[in-house]
């Protein structure tokens, strides 16, 4: 069973000095695992995904916890989810504090609200007409066809089936409905974003579609949610810190040193 775990259960273990560090769990040559453990060194766990302690309080990351989450944070991710879509991440936290000020995070409120009402609270995250259509269809979806609730629904589903389900839904594609699964259900489902190409193409690492990606991901590291948690976490603190999308900040990047971009660049910068 997935559940709360402390830190001596998570596989992330401390030195000496009691500095969190990556667990020596891949093999060697294992080049996913390389990665992560350069990037975890470098930025340590990142306490995804910011859920709100309480409902009208602000998200907040909790570093080393890995779920499981309540039937309501489970919402509060999958419509954090939506809201993500093709904005910044600060977009959509600004939509769902909206909607968490207004008691408006859960499907029966939200399948209620009048669709104006709901475009007006989620306007910061960009398509909010758009993205108002797809959690009323999601949180109808849930109220007709999982009268169990959310929690119980994610919980006790088949991962495939799960996924499967998800994707059949209008507006759900395979990065939200990972990161649905990973974040709010605790399966293990890599997430594969723009982000993911951008540092793996640029690393001449990875290249292909979003299954190339995840499968590749997937076959290479533990079937552990923890770590596909982390690491895709991870990767985006990368995006932000360093691998940026022009004029990246090669110099303070952790991976610098096995990143063909970074070579070529310097090749050409020397030419
Ligand atoms: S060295 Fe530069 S291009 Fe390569 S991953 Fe790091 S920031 Fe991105």
């Amino acid at each position: 069973m997935e559940g709360r775990r402390n830190r001596a259960d998570t596989g992330l273990r401390s030195d000496s000095k009691g500095a969190v560090r990556a667990p020596h769990f891949f093999r060697s040559g294992q080049t996913a695992g390389q990665v992560y453990k350069k990037l975890f060194k470098a930025f340590g766990p990142q306490g995804w995904w910011p859920v709100s302690p309480a409902p009208g309080e602000l998200p907040a990351y909790r570093p080393l916890f890995y779920g499981p989450h309540s039937g309501a944070a489970m919402f509060e991710i999958c419509a954090g989810a939506i809201l993500t879509q093709n904005t910044a991440w600060t977009n959509a936290r600004a939509a769902l504090d909206g909607l968490s000020s207004a008691r408006a995070l859960s499907p029966s409120t939200l399948a209620a609200l009048p669709l104006a009402g709901l475009c007006g609270l989620i306007r910061p995250s960009g398509y909010y007409r758009q993205k108002a259509a797809r959690l009323k269809e999601f949180s109808r979806y849930i109220l007709a066809r999982h009268p169990e609730g959310l929690g119980k629904w994610f919980s006790d589903a088949d991962t495939e089936k799960l996924r499967a389900e998800l994707l059949m839904l209008k507006g759900i594609g395979p990065e939200t409905a990972d990161s649905m699964m990973l974040y709010a259900s605790g399966k293990a489902k890599f997430v594969v974003d723009a982000y993911t190409f951008r540092i793996f193409g640029r690393l001449g690492l990875l290249s292909g579609t979003y299954s190339d990606l995840q499968l590749a991901f997937e076959r290479s590291l533990p079937h552990d949610h923890r770590i596909y948690n982390e690491y895709h976490a991870l990767i985006v603190a990368l995006c932000k810190n360093c691998c940026r999308k022009t004029k990246p900040l090669c110099g303070a990047c952790p991976l610098k040193a096995m990143c063909i971009g970074y070579k070529n660049a310097q090749d050409d910068t020397v030419v």
